[in-house]
């Protein structure tokens, strides 16, 4: 890439699949015409910035990039949108922010777009990363090292660090003639595309597939429905998808507000020259189904799906 920079973008969730919403995003960026990743941060747990919300999940990407940078905001604010971002309060919650924090060598400003970020040197859960991914860092503006900047931030009590891993945790179960999974995830939210993923993985190897297509999936529960229910109901839906509609699945993210879970699943049409096959599933069951909460924190679901 002729004239290509490192950059440093800034991701942050703070509703629906967090996590999963994170890994389809840097995703989206690799597969974004002039971008290349290069590196990710861990994810960094954080208290919000602006009016009560919950808390956000955190993250950093390193990018080698030829855009310049209004076409590289043109691009975030595209995947901000596939990922289901509405603005509507300034600072409210959204499943997807993406920012460009730090472009190694470029001070902007235009009326949309200012680099580096203008809250960066403010904003632990943003250097933080940064410093992660770019040690070496400097303002563009007066070569001060980023690092000193991280020194003097303001800390946040609460952040918990945890590795952005590739995938969610998945197991095989071994299940008489059926096939099935456990898979674990950090919250409730992300338990719900960790099974989707791990469900998708049962038919066709992620790893074979790319995030070409973006296929819109809802259901509605009763507002009393148990975890078990919500579990059932979803996948089986899902698997609608995976089998009737033919959708080799690379990623999902999950958005549940009570009653309606909707979600969006990523991947391509099944080909089998192209995709390593694994299995037909015909129905997810009842059987050995097990969805909680485990004394750690963390979600925990066993799922068997006749074959
Ligand atoms: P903050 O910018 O304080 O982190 P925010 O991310 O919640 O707040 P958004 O609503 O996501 O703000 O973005 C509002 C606008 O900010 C974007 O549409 C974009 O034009 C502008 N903007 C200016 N500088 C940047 C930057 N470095 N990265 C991303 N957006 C930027
Ligand atoms: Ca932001
Ligand atoms: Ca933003």
């Amino acid at each position: 890439m002729d004239g290509a920079r490192d950059v440093i973008v800034g991701l942050g969730s703070n509703i629906g699949s967090r996590e999963a919403l994170l890994r389809a995003a840097v995703d989206l960026l690799a597969a974004t015409p002039g971008v290349a990743v290069r590196a990710r941060s861990d994810l960094y747990e954080t208290a919000p910035v602006g009016p009560p919300q919950a808390r956000y999940l955190n993250a950093a990407v390193r990018l080698r990039s030829a855009l310049d940078p209004e076409a590289l905001l043109d691009a975030l604010l595209s995947i901000e949108r596939t990922l289901g971002r509405e603005r509507r309060v300034r600072w409210g919650a959204r499943t997807l922010d993406l920012d460009v924090l730090w472009i190694d060598g470029v001070a902007h400003r235009s009326p949309t777009l200012t680099v580096p970020h203008a809250e960066l040197a403010r904003r632990e859960f943003a250097l933080r990363p940064l410093v992660a991914l770019c040690p070496d860092a400097r303002d563009p503006r007066d070569g001060a090292p980023l690092a000193r900047a991280l020194d003097a931030v303001e800390r946040d009590p609460t952040l918990r660090a945890r590795p952005f891993a590739e995938a969610f945790s998945r197991d095989d179960v071994e299940h008489t003639a059926d096939e099935g999974f456990v898979t674990r995830a950090a919250d409730r939210a992300d338990l719900l595309a960790a099974a989707t993923e791990a469900m998708g993985a049962l038919v066709v190897d992620p790893a074979s597939v790319v995030a070409l297509r973006a296929v819109p999936v809802s259901i509605v529960l009763d507002a009393d429905a148990t975890d078990d229910e919500r579990v059932f109901a979803w996948l089986s839906e899902v698997l609608y998808h995976l089998d009737a509609g033919r959708l080799a699945l690379r990623r999902a993210v999950v958005l549940d507000d009570g009653e309606a879970v909707r979600g969006v699943l990523f991947g391509e049409h099944l080909d089998e020259s192209r995709h390593a096959m694994r299995s037909a599933l015909k129905a997810v069951t009842w059987h050995a189904l097990e969805v909680g909460a485990q004394p750690d924190g963390s979600w925990r679901a066993q799922v068997v799906v006749d074959v």
